[in-house]
């Protein structure tokens, strides 16, 4: 058997056009474009790469892109000044703090100083609470790129057993909360669970964000299963140049699961294109508008 490919590249274009769309209805009410605003800390290649391309899609979607580039030695007190200002800022509908930051700087601190009407990322503890709590709120785009490319190959997740492999604030317990809305039966399993191998072959749908690079293997997998792989791991290739892995041995889990999402060209894909969905909801809200048709 060869499990068919969740192309997160045609999904996220998808969803980005219709975004598209829908920023042109809103930019018309609100009168300026819905505008999202990334701030960089130091000069991290990785972190500027993920800038660069949600500045373009940002752009491409019909919204306005702003960035702050500081520099690695800046100050928590002057970060937290630069947010307050952004918080103010009318023209700002959602703020993206590129993570990680500088270690000067609490990052916990600086997720809680960003307006949770402006953000987009949903990582403050008030837009999680909410998640949990089952209120409307902006949700990580990870998670949400993974619910979007389940219901790809399942239609309805209700009644499916999902495992979550990783359970971070931002991928893992955001997913988990928004499995138990779809109502599926949610295992969340992590560095200390007993049998990781056997969890993982109970599951309909897998999910796995470790960062261990091809972690898991075909006989983790029940047959015919659905593997989501969000891991992105850089690790030679045999050319000797870095090439991109999942946590999920690729080849040879693409033998027994029925549905796959690839690494590169699967979640990454979908996280961006899920950051732009926050930003038009975050302008509609904000302007007490309609949410968009999404
Ligand atoms: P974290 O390091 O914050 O969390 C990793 C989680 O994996 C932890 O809960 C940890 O368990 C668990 N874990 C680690 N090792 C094992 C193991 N051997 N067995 C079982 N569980 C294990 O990572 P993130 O959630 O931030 O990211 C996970 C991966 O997803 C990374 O590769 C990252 O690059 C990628 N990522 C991809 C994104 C995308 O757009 N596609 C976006 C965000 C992340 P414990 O809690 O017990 O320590």
């Amino acid at each position: 058997m060869s499990a068919k490919i969740l192309d997160g590249k045609t999904i996220a274009d998808e969803l980005r056009a219709k975004v598209a769309a829908e920023a042109v209805k809103i930019s018309a009410k609100l009168g300026r474009k819905p505008g999202l605003v990334a701030v960089l800390v130091g000069d991290d290649p990785a972190s500027q790469a993920y800038v660069k391309s949600k500045g373009k899609a940002t752009e491409e979607a019909g919204m306005a892109s702003f960035e702050h580039r500081l520099p690695e030695n800046t100050s928590e007190k002057d970060l937290l000044a630069l947010i307050a200002k952004l918080n103010a800022d009318d023209a700002v509908d959602g703020i993206l703090v590129q993570l990680p930051l500088p270690k000067q700087i609490n990052t916990a601190r600086v997720i809680e100083a960003v307006d949770p009407a402006k953000d987009v990322d949903g990582f403050h503890p008030m837009n999680a609470g909410k998640l949990a709590t089952g209120l409307p709120s902006l949700v990580p785009g990870t998670p949400l790129g993974c619910i979007i490319m389940a219901k790809k190959a399942h239609g309805s997740l209700a009644g499916l057993d999902a495992v979550v492999v990783g359970r971070s604030n931002i991928v893992g317990k955001p997913l988990a909360q928004l499995l138990i809305a779809e109502s599926a039966t949610v295992t969340v399993a992590h560095s200390k669970t007993k049998d990781l191998k056997e969890v993982c072959r109970r599951a309909d749908i897998l999910f796995v964000a470790i960062g261990k690079p091809e972690f898991v293997k075909a006989d983790w997998i029940k047959p015919g299963a659905t593997v989501i792989d969000v891991g992105i791991n850089r690790v030679p290739g045999a050319d000797g140049k870095n090439k991109l892995v999942g946590d999920v041995a690729y080849q040879e889990v693409s033998k027994v699961a029925g549905w796959i999402t690839p690494v590169p060209g699967g979640v990454g894909r979908m996280t961006v294109a899920c950051l732009l969905v926050n930003t038009l909801r975050a302008a509609a809200a904000r302007a007490e508008l309609q949410a968009p048709n999404l």
